[in-house]
């Protein structure tokens, strides 16, 4: 099969390139090469959370692979029939575990059998998507395209201690993926904020709760001071969820030294106002996310969908033209209100 040569330093540069293009070479049994690999961040290259992702792909699928090491800035990945099952895979560092985890859903999605995946690292780290986002947010559709999961959070990671433990079980699309039209979010349900604070003040937890509240004119019982255990700590994670009638957004910022509880409040108080000031279905994270598993449903389908957004970032463009090397899919993006509309077509 030819190899799909990658450009890494295209566009937004950064990680989601490589784990797109491992997801969907893992679906699609073609093979890659990509250069310049997170050559748009400060230390390009595999970092130990990447070469993770590749490593674990491999084991999934026995892959033949040349440049997976550490700060290696090109990869090539062969890969092998996946193989449905049992695996644990752990991430020193307090890399994402949840960013493994999307890296190997599609393939295992697609497998023939049921698959146990137990997950160690960071579950709750800047930049990546936090585990009650993929278990609020983003679990929920992938069940209506017709992959049905559990996920389970034993442990909470944060940076730099990690030490997170997840559990995942993925079950197969029996009947294949069913593409779906997600152009409108449905009448509000409900919104609730949470603070996670492991090994901190509980002060720190309220002075955000109160803020928060304060910014978005949410009662006490929308409000939670989250439990969590000591040894999960230290951490601060502040999640405000959004749940529509047809789909459910979770935002998150998360409280660093030196930085108020009171601005990272506002920082989230100014993410949700954003949210719910546009009209289109899905904010800037799902836009991106979305685009893959969407994209495995309209070319197993053959069948046409979209979706409207309220942003289109760099990495949902990046995500859009990886996945468009891999599937005979054609993205069409539309301004449409203060948002985009996102069309998915068999190519
Ligand atoms: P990269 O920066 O290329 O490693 O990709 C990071 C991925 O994590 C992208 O898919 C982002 O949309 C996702 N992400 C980052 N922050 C969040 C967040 N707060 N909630 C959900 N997803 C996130």
């Amino acid at each position: 099969m030819d190899m799909i040569e990658i450009d890494g330093s295209a566009g937004e540069g950064g990680g989601q390139m490589l784990r797109t293009a491992l997801a969907l070479s893992m679906c699609t049994g073609r093979p890659f090469a990509m250069q310049r690999i997170r050559a748009g961040r400060a230390r390009p290259g595999l970092m130990r959370q990447h070469l993770a992702c590749v490593n674990a792909s491999a084991e999934i699928c026995g892959a033949q692979m040349q440049g997976a090491e550490l700060n290696s800035q090109s990869l090539r990945f062969a890969p092998g029939p996946v193989r449905a099952g049992t695996y644990r895979f752990a991430i020193a560092s307090a890399g994402s575990c949840t960013l493994l985890l999307q890296t190997l859903w599609p393939a295992l999605m697609l497998a023939d059998g049921e698959s146990r995946l137990s997950l160690g690292g960071g579950t709750h780290n800047p930049a990546a998507p936090p585990f009650h986002f993929l278990e609020r947010s983003y679990a929920p559709l992938l069940h209506r395209l017709g992959a049905h999961s559990q996920l389970r959070l034993h442990r909470m990671g944060f940076y730099p201690a990690g030490g997170g433990e997840i559990e995942a079980v993925l079950r197969p699309a029996g009947d294949g993926l069913q593409p779906f039209d997600l152009t409108e979010r449905g009448d509000p349900v409900a919104s609730h904020a949470e603070c996670f604070a492991p090994a901190l003040p509980r002060t720190v937890a309220l002075r955000e709760l109160e803020q928060l509240g304060r910014a978005l004119g949410w009662t006490q019982e929308q409000l939670h001071v989250a439990a969590t255990r000591q040894h999960e700590g230290p951490g601060n994670a502040l999640l405000a969820t959004l749940e529509y009638e047809h789909l459910c957004e979770v935002f998150t910022q998360f409280g660093t030294k030196g930085v108020s509880a009171e601005t990272v409040a506002r920082g989230l108080a100014a993410e949700v106002r954003r949210y719910q000031q546009g009209q289109a279905a899905l904010g800037p994270h799902l836009a991106d996310q979305w685009a893959l598993p969407l994209a495995l449903a309209v070319w197993r389908s053959a069948r046409a969908a979209c979706y409207t957004c309220t942003q289109l970032t760099a990495h949902a463009h990046s995500n859009f033209a990886v996945i468009a090397q891999f599937l005979p899919v054609r993205f069409a993006v539309q301004a449409q209100g203060t948002g985009w509309r996102v069309s998915l077509a068999p190519a």
